[in-house]
């Protein structure tokens, strides 16, 4: 393959297709790449209901409607091929189904998310798994990933997923804190957990996540949170242990046990240890965007823990400092679906202007979209999402007086 389009876009999830969407329907020629075989991206294990529309989020149905209005405006979506490299001319080099190079005017990357890992003794047994997969084993194959399972992490995402199972009819054992170590930092602390979930009270888009978070919001006076008494609440079926730790997973050749230790509300492990029997171990620590296409590429990286860690330098139009190379989605910060799907609307805007086309939506409508899907979200991954924003802002105008922009 050796091709030429007007934009390419990596990656299929709610932001590469809506940007697709956007861009086409400028008048341009777009090539979507996804190395999964069917579009949707994360959209495709979302299933919940959101508490502000009171309606059902299903991201499968969402993806396939995406996928087809693109299809209807011409969009080629390259389904099952890997990006490995990004040329300074912004050619893409194509593995996979098909395999070769493709020549875009412009490029968005919309690579998205990745979990983080985080070791625990007994980690690498068959039945440990990420949450992400868990989600996806569940809400898109309708596969359990064991009888009994325990979900190691407190925080939005683990509680969802830990719901969806017990619908589905999985034994959920608990949902207890992961050990602290090294890596967990504050995702092992009692405190920061109480303090993740008040933060989603309101948004949380499933009953468990809602209770746990509403508990957690009232009893975040002063006092409380040094007193966190309410280790093993009982939500919809499922517990929540906010003063349990996971520390190690047993088992000959596969998962067979879990071992848990009560934790003080800093973290530290206090008491014996307890042995529970589960076959599955659910481990969620955290997401982090997919930047190494962005890197490749030579678009200047910045470090902005609010948004999760490294992302692209990227200005208000999600434009980066790399002549017509754009950004949306996770890539930019860690935010929920709609965040995205709003992203993906402003980049292909910009970029269909970048490319010399009008654009039947405004900057500045666009941008009041994104802000408006962030209020509205029902996750909230990153606590001080709109801090993270603001520094970014604040670092493009740094970029700017310094003339690296040529956007
Ligand atoms: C494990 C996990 C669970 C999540 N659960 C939820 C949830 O329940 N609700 C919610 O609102 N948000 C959830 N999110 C956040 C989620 O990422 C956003 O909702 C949304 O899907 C982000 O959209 P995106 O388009 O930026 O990226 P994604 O939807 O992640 O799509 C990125 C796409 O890029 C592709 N890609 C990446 N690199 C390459 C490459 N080199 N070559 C080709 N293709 C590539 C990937 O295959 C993927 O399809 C979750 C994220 C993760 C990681």
């Amino acid at each position: 393959m050796n091709d030429a389009c007007d934009v390419a876009v990596v990656g299929a999830g709610p932001a590469g297709l809506v940007a697709a969407i956007e861009a086409a329907r400028a008048g341009l020629s777009v090539t979507v790449v996804d190395e999964f075989p069917w579009p949707g991206g994360r959209l495709l294990g979302q299933l919940y209901t959101d508490p502000r529309s009171h309606g059902r989020w299903d991201g499968r149905k969402i993806s396939r409607q995406l996928a087809q209005e693109a299809g209807e405006l011409g969009v080629r979506i390259l389904g099952g091929a890997t990006v490995w490299a990004v040329g300074r001319d912004l050619s893409l080099e194509l593995s996979g189904v098909p395999v070769g190079t493709l020549r875009p005017q412009a490029l968005l990357l919309a690579t998205g998310a990745a979990e983080r890992a985080l070791p625990v003794p007994g980690w690498t047994k068959p039945g440990v798994v990420c949450v992400g997969a868990a989600q996806t084993f569940t809400n898109v194959h309708h596969v359990a990933i064991g009888r009994r399972v325990l979900v190691a992490g407190i925080d939005p995402l683990a509680l969802s997923v830990a719901m969806e199972m017990h619908h589905a009819g999985v034994d959920v054992a608990g949902v207890v804190l992961p050990p602290v170590s090294t890596t967990s930092g504050a995702l092992a602390s009692p405190e920061r957990a109480v303090a993740r979930l008040a933060d989603v009270a309101d948004l949380a888009p499933n009953g468990l996540l809602r209770a746990a978070a509403r508990l957690a919001a009232g009893k975040l006076s002063p006092l409380a949170v040094s007193a966190l008494r309410f280790d093993l609440v009982r939500v919809g079926g499922v517990s929540i242990g906010f003063r349990t730790a996971l520390v190690a997973v047993e088992g000959d050749g596969r998962v067979e046990s879990a071992t848990l230790r009560s934790v003080a509300p800093d973290g530290t492990l206090v008491g014996p240890e307890r042995r529970i029997e589960v076959d599955a171990v659910c481990i969620s620590a955290g997401l982090y965007p997919l930047t190494d296409l962005a890197e490749i590429a030579g678009c200047p990286m910045v470090e902005v823990e609010e948004l999760g860690g490294l992302v692209p330098l990227h200005g208000p139009g999600l434009e980066t400092p790399l002549e017509r190379l754009f950004v949306a989605g996770n890539l930019t910060g860690i935010e929920g679906a709609k965040v995205a799907i709003a992203q993906g609307r402003q980049a292909g805007c910009s970029i269909a202007r970048s490319l010399g086309r009008a654009t039947l939506v405004s900057p500045e409508d666009a941008a009041r979209a994104v802000s408006d899907a962030r209020t509205s979200s029902p996750f909230r991954f990153q606590p001080r999402i709109a801090a993270g924003r603001a520094a970014m802002a604040e670092l493009w105008q740094q970029a700017i007086a310094r003339g690296d922009q040529s956007a």
